[in-house]
C-alpha cells in the first residue's frame, strides 16, 4: 500500500510574525522557515504505518518554491521513501495545492493520502477537504487515531461534543489533529540517508494544472495592541466594573 503525505514550509512556529510595512502580506524575509508542525505528524504516522507492515512505500510532497525541497528532506530524515516537489513561484492557495494533489492521485494512485488539519501560516484548514472532493475520495478530518485494515482506515476524529470515529473504504483522505502522535526527532544518520533518497521535481503544468490564485489579498494588519489591565480591589468592585463599563453581565 502506497501512501501519499504532504508538507507545507511554513514560518517556524516560534517566530513572531512581522507584518510588511505596505500592508500586503508577513514579512518572511530572513526567517525561520520548517516543516508545517501537523504535516511532521502526518510524516510520522504515514511512517509508523509502513514500519507496522501496513504500508510499503511512503511518498512526501510539497508544493512551492525551490526551498521546499529542504521541507521535503526532512520529510525523508524522518522515513519516507522518496519526495516529490512540485516547484511554483507564484502564491499556492488551498484550492491550487488541492489541485495540484489531486493529479499527484491519479498519477501515484496511493490508498492513503495523508495531510495536516491545516497549515499555521494561513490557518486554511481546506486543503484535504478540498482534495477529497475533487479526488471524490472519502475524508475523516482531525483524526486523533488511525488504523488500516482490511481495505478499510478506522478513524478516531475530535469533534465539538468528544470523539467520533469513521469507518472508511480505502483510497481515502485523513488530516492529522495534534494528539495522533509525537513525531520522532530525526537523527544525524537518517539526514545523511535522506541526502540519497530520489526527490522529484515537477511543474503544476507537468500536471496539467493551472494555479492562478482566486483569491486576493486587499490588506494585512496587526490586530490591535491590547490595552493595560487594572487591578481591582474586590469580587464585587469586579462585578460591578464588568455590569457598568464592560456591560457583560
Ligand atoms: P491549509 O488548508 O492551507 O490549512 O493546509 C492543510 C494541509 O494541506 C497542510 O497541513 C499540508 O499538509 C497541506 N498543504 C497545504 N499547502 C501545501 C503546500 N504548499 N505543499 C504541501 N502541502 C500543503
Amino acid at each position: 500500500m502506497k501512501i501519499l503525505v504532504t508538507v507545507k514550509r511554513v514560518v517556524d512556529y516560534n517566530v513572531k510574525v512581522r507584518v510588511k510595512s505596505d500592508g500586503s502580506g508577513v514579512d518572511i524575509a530572513n526567517v525561520k522557515m520548517s516543516m508545517n508542525p501537523f504535516d511532521e505528524i502526518a510524516v510520522e504516522e504515514a511512517v509508523r504505518l509502513k514500519e507496522a507492515g501496513v504500508a510499503t512505500e511512503v511518498v512526501a510532497v510539497s508544493c512551492g518554491a525551490t526551498q521546499c525541497q529542504e521541507t521535503l528532506r526532512t520529510a525523508l530524515a524522518i522515513g519516507a521513501d522518496r519526495g516529490i516537489l512540485v516547484e511554483s513561484t507564484e502564491e499556492l492557495q488551498p484550492l491550487a495545492v488541492a489541485k495540484i494533489l489531486k493529479a499527484l492521485v491519479d498519477k501515484e494512485q496511493p490508498q492513503l493520502v495523508i495531510l495536516g488539519k491545516q497549515a499555521i501560516d494561513d490557518d486554511s484548514n481546506q486543503t484535504g477537504q478540498m482534495l477529497a472532493a475533487l479526488a471524490g475520495l472519502p475524508q475523516a478530518t482531525f483524526a486523533s487515531k488511525v488504523v488500516v485494515a482490511d481495505g478499510k482506515a478506522t478513524v478516531s476524529r475530535e469533534v465539538d461534543g468528544g470523539a467520533e470515529t469513521l469507518s472508511l473504504k480505502l483510497p481515502a483522505v485523513v488530516t492529522t489533529d495534534l494528539r495522533l502522535n509525537e513525531p520522532r526527532y530525526v537523527t544525524l544518520p537518517n539526514i545523511m540517508k535522506a541526502k540519497k533518497k530520489p526527490l522529484e521535481t515537477l511543474k503544476p503544468a507537468d500536471l496539467g494544472v493551472d494555479v492562478a490564485p482566486c483569491l486576493k489579498t486587499v490588506k494585512v494588519a496587526e490586530p490591535p495592541k491590547r490595552s493595560a489591565g487594572v487591578m481591582v480591589p474586590d469580587v464585587k468592585a469586579l462585578v460591578e466594573k464588568l455590569r457598568n463599563e464592560a456591560k457583560v453581565l
